[in-house]
């Protein structure tokens, strides 16, 4: 299994499904960033897309189809990469700051940036 960068407890399944390149996602245990490699997530799609267009050329039936889609979640967790995600990576898409403040680790824009209505749209998304 595959450890956390930051404090190097196991990570459960479910947070190596969920761990992805662009949006990083926090280690249950520390509270730290982590996010996949870019490789590990390209592998992920790639080997059951492969199995999918053996599936679909190969004659099968397409029933087998189910196949690459059950795959799919099983390589994303076996290739998950956790690496240490870092807020520098993240500027904010309107100010460009590094240390914008965000609302969450999912946000492209800082909460200075943020227009009222889109503040209340998002609270009221919540
Ligand atoms: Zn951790
Ligand atoms: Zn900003």
């Amino acid at each position: 299994m595959q450890q956390c960068p930051h404090c190097h407890t196991e990570l459960d399944t479910q947070q190596l499904y969920a761990l992805d390149e662009r949006l990083p996602s926090e280690c249950k245990q520390c509270g730290g960033l982590i996010r996949n490699t870019r490789p590990r997530e390209i592998a992920s799609w790639i080997v059951p897309l492969v199995v999918a267009v053996v599936i679909a050329v190969g004659g099968f039936h397409l029933a087998f189809l189910l196949v690459p889609m059950i795959l799919f979640p099983f390589m994303r967790i076996f290739l998950a990469k956790p690496v240490k995600a870092e807020y520098k990576e993240h500027p904010c898409i309107r100010c460009k700051r590094l240390d914008a403040g965000f609302r969450s680790p999912f946000h492209d824009i800082c909460d200075d940036c943020l227009t009222k209505a889109e503040q209340a749209r998002k609270k009221g998304a919540l």
